[in-house]
């Protein structure tokens, strides 16, 4: 696929997560042995970019990787899917790396070694013309804001739809809030972005802020808002949950395709859900993503 061309750019991080199953953390000063240790792609904006390509949209991802083996093993998920990496930067800096234990009671602690993600300061003007030709720039809050910045300007000048996936949650400058025409958030985030614990005052301040809204809410779904107002609710399936690591990214990855696609709000919204839905029923995140014909296959 030429990265010129792409219906998705997704800018973010891509992250080799070393999952470590035991049955109490340690405490400090302690060592404990590990029941298993696995290791499995990770990182928003990689998980967001699978989904956008396995829901059927020409994708192309920008992100930095190091030039070790997890850069080289990440560069592989992201060529198995098709997705073009040719934006991808590989840094002096270390692959980025989350360490994640989980414990017998299923808590995760999670320590993220950022790496060559941090090394992102700025865009490639490969990547601003990528940008200027995709229908639609999804980013998340992994990288450093400076390049959420840049590239939300840059996709805003070019007419290209920008999507802010608003996770890890912060405070957004206007810089970024004036060029968004998607805000995606789950409940904590959209009460950490609007700064307010009420999540009904927190939505509506957002849905104030920007043109489109969604508001994911876990099992319960997912609301829309539109023009500053409710525009509508997904239900979202009845499924059994496995694993609901990456539901989120699974859900916005497939809506950037489905928009990019030309699909409007709400049946969007539809296909993102039914794509997050088939997600959480299997185990890891990338592994668990599903492809188009399924989404559709549930979709009926
Ligand atoms: P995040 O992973 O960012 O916390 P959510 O938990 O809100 O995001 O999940 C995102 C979307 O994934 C939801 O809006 C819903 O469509 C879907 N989803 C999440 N958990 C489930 C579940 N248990 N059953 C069905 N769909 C789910």
């Amino acid at each position: 696929m030429d990265p010129q061309h792409a219906g998705v750019v997704v800018i973010g991080s891509a992250n080799m997560d070393i999952v470590f199953a035991l049955d109490r953390a340690p405490s400090p000063g302690e060592t404990v042995l590990a029941n298993s240790a696995a290791l499995y792609p990770g990182g928003k904006g990689l998980n967001q970019a699978v989904a956008a390509a396995r829901a059927g949209a020409p994708t192309a991802f920008v992100g930095a990787l190091g030039s070790d083996d997890h850069g080289d093993a990440l560069a592989e998920v992201l060529s198995a899917d098709g997705i073009g990496a040719d934006l991808v930067r590989r840094s002096t800096a270390p692959t980025g790396q989350a360490f994640i234990v989980v414990d017998g009671n299923g808590e995760n602690t999670i320590i993220v070694a950022s790496g060559a993600n941090a090394t992102m300061l700025n865009l490639a003007s490969e990547a601003r013309a990528a940008i200027a030709e995709a229908a639609v720039l999804l980013m998340q809050l992994e990288l450093p804001l400076p390049i959420v910045i840049e590239a939300a300007a840059a996709a805003r000048s070019a007419g290209t739809t920008v999507m802010l996936n608003a996770a890890p949650a912060r405070k957004l400058p206007d810089e970024i809030l004036d060029h968004l025409d998607y805000l995606i958030v789950n409940e904590h985030e959209a009460c950490l972005v609007a700064g307010d614990d009420d999540l009904d005052r927190a939505s509506s301040a957002l849905a104030a802020r920007v043109p489109r809204l969604i508001v994911t809410l876990g099992s319960q779904g997912s609301v829309l808002y539109a023009d500053r107002v409710e525009a509508g609710r997904v239900a979202a399936s009845v499924v059994t949950a496995v694993d609901t690591t990456g539901a989120g990214d699974t859900y916005c990855g497939a809506f950037a395709a489905a928009i990019a696609q030309g699909l409007d709000l709400t049946a969007a919204a539809a296909f993102a859900s039914a794509a997050a839905a088939l997600s959480v029923q299997a185990l890891g995140a990338v592994p668990s993503i599903p492809t188009r014909a399924r989404i559709e296959a549930m979709i009926g």
